[in-house]
């Protein structure tokens, strides 16, 4: 089946408990304002992939304690997504299963279950800049975490998630690529102290 694909990563740390793959899912209809991803909106021909291509990177890949999908907003791909969890699912059991979406945590319960089932854990609603905080995981306070297996609930209710937000910098192609949620104030200064090492920073995903 195809599915859209931003990008993958491993080892990941920085989104959710242990050591991680994340696949980031490519177009995003939603469009908070203030998203730090905004490269992940469109929906270009070049992201096309299968999801058996992703599934076999995953299958290659070392100790992985979970994996992260993101995006992009994942439930624009319903039928892919749930192609992807079922194949996870599948290939890496032992591995919790956490989604990120911008949508509604009443209609992810609801109309969009189908689309996240087998997922332990997902992240819901959109990012709210005004609300923009410093809670695990979460960009912004109206975000809810949603634990929905007991793996999930393990993983994200039982045991302590870290008080501290990280962000893993990673370099791949000549380009610099920040994994995790920054938060508020810190891509801001970011650029102050590019500025003042007489650094540019072009192509950002964000806006000032
Ligand atoms: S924060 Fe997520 S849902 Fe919101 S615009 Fe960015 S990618 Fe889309």
């Amino acid at each position: 089946m195809e599915i859209l694909i931003s990008r993958t990563a491993f080892p990941v740390q920085a989104l959710g408990p242990g050591t991680r793959a994340a696949i980031w899912l490519q177009g995003c209809s939603i469009r908070c304002a203030g998203c730090v991803a905004q490269d992940t909106w469109g929906t270009p021909a070049s992201s096309r992939r299968q999801v058996d291509e992703v599934l076999d990177w995953l299958a290659c890949l070392d100790e992985v304690d979970g994996v992260t999908i993101s995006g992009g907003e994942p439930t624009d791909q319903p039928e892919a997504l749930q192609a992807l969890i079922s194949g996870i699912r599948r290939t890496r059991p032992a591995a919790d299963i956490l989604v990120y979406t911008g949508r509604p945590t009443s209609w992810v319960l609801g109309d969009g279950r189908p689309s996240i089932a087998g997922a332990d854990a997902v992240i819901t609603e959109p990012f709210v800049r005004t609300e923009a905080g410093y809670l695990p995981l979460r960009g912004s306070d109206n975000q809810q975490l949603l634990a929905l297996t007991p793996l999930g609930r393990s993983r994200y209710v039982d045991t302590a998630l870290p008080d501290r937000r990280r962000i893993q910098v990673d370099v791949v192609d000549g380009e610099i690529r920040m994994i995790g949620i920054p938060t508020p104030g810190v891509l801001a200064e970011l650029g102050r102290r590019a500025a003042a090492a007489g650094l540019s920073l072009r192509g950002t995903s964000w806006q000032d």
